[in-house]
């Protein structure tokens, strides 16, 4: 007994020494622990020989991609107006052999049938932006920037879609588990991520994984998803004459005195919570009591009872302004004011287990692509799967980009073969590889 110890402790040594040579020895990457160590079969999946090809094929393709990104970008996509720039994108996925449809809410589906097919990957971009139509989105191209409202947010994410299934197949990948490629409608503001629970009502029993794609860079990956809320006030009244009428309660004065009080509201910096008043209408004229005054509110917190107690907040606010107002009105005779505030919105929150499939894959690919991300709380597509307890994640489909939902938004497409690959292995390794023939 004594003696086998000793034996087995000298192997145990001689074993040490040999597996620190070996390590020494190899190249770097393979030397990273976590792919070989925590997730071995993902690592048999990434250094497969059609998956290299699929990850090189990014690279003798940047052009392609730039300029198809451009010439999305360049189709509006205004809230609930998304089937113009859905047709183009139903053309590009149907291009590389996928079984396309568009379903009654908009979003286009591109199917790449895995061995398993009651299993589905689900990778999606939202296709709308904020932008109302008429805006100018025009990409303009200066060296190695295009300059475009929605080219980031999400002319990335949406291209990149497409570059990932037509990598998958030119390299004649075939999944383990289906994959489904979505370009969604309805993720911005009123949109209320309609495209996305619609998925998700569809594919309920089978979906396993969601990995978003949105907007660029490859620095974060979102695994909690912000609960917010988009709220409309609306006070109304009898309207009249700014002269002649003078005294009568005002609505807008009404929501003025409500948004003073509603401002003046405390938030915790812990958990964090914010708000914002993003949108004021309301009147006919200058000479005019208006009848009507709307006023549209986002609310965001870590925490859903902050949520709800600034909900509350505002409510009472409003409750408060149209007293202020009827309080200080001369002239009650030709009617009171009238209030009421609607849930716009309401997007559910939802946190990624930390010992997911999911997350797991999304760690393996950054290892191997070398690329270390931190990660994020956010507002996404992936709240409803999240809510709902399925894997999700929303990650940048890389390069750099800024000035989101703004004009001036951004897209530097240098190094996005990076993110792209990291989508790439993050989507395989959630679906798998099919066996190959004569292996099991
Ligand atoms: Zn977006």
């Amino acid at each position: 007994m004594r003696k086998w110890m000793r034996n087995r402790a000298l192997q145990l040594f001689v074993n040490c020494l040999l597996v620190s040579a070996i390590l020494s020895s190899m190249p770097a990457r393979s030397s990273i622990p976590i792919t070989s160590h925590r997730a071995p079969h993902l690592a048999q999946t990434f250094e497969n020989p059609q998956v290299q090809s699929a990850l090189n094929w990014f690279k003798s393709h940047l052009n392609w991609i730039n300029d198809e990104q451009a010439r999305l970008t360049e189709i509006p996509a205004p809230p609930f107006a998304e089937s113009q720039r859905a047709e183009a994108v139903k053309v590009l996925l149907a291009a590389v052999g996928l079984d396309v449809h568009i379903d009654k809410t908009g979003n286009v589906i591109g199917e790449l049938r895995g061995v398993n097919e009651k299993e589905i990957v689900l990778v999606a971009a939202h296709m709308d932006t904020v932008f109302p139509a008429g805006t100018d989105v025009k990409v303009r191209r200066e060296k190695d920037r295009m300059s475009a409202p929605g080219i980031s947010d999400n002319g990335t994410g949406l291209i990149s879609i497409v570059a990932i299934a037509r990598a998958l197949h030119e390299a004649r990948i075939k999944p383990q588990r289906t994959i489904l490629f979505v370009a969604d409608v309805g993720e911005e503001g009123e949109g209320n991520l309609r495209g996305m629970r619609a998925l998700v009502d569809t594919y309920r029993d089978r979906v396993k994984s969601v990995v978003v794609l949105d907007g660029s860079g490859i620095d974060h990956v979102t695994t909690k998803a912000l609960a917010s809320r988009r709220i409309e006030a609306v006070i109304t009244g009898p309207g009249g004459h700014s002269w002649s009428d003078f005294g009568i309660p005002n609505p807008i004065s009404a929501l003025v005195r409500a948004s003073v009080r509603f401002l003046n509201t405390r938030v915790p910096a812990s958990p964090r919570t914010t708000f914002n008043l993003g949108q004021i209408e309301g009147g006919t004229s200058v000479n005019s009591i208006p009848h009507e005054a709307r006023l549209k509110v986002d609310i965001r917190s870590e925490s859903e009872d902050e949520l709800f107690r600034l909900e509350s907040a505002l409510r009472e606010c409003m409750a408060a302004g149209v007293r202020d107002e009827t309080e200080s009105a001369r002239d009650r005779s030709k009617g009171k004011l009238e209030w009421k505030v609607d849930i716009l919105g309401n997007r559910p929150g939802g946190e990624l287990a930390a010992d997911s499939p999911l997350l797991a894959a999304l760690r393996a690919a950054d290892e191997f692509t070398r690329n270390s991300s931190r990660p994020e709380r956010a507002s996404t597509d992936a709240n409803i799967p999240l809510s709902l307890g399925i894997d999700a994640i929303a990650i940048g489909a890389g390069g750099n980009g800024g000035g989101a939902h703004s004009l001036q938004e951004w897209y530097e497409p240098a190094g996005r073969e990076l993110g792209l690959q990291r989508a790439l292995l993050t989507v395989l390794g959630a679906s798998g590889l099919a066996a190959e023939k004569g292996k099991s």
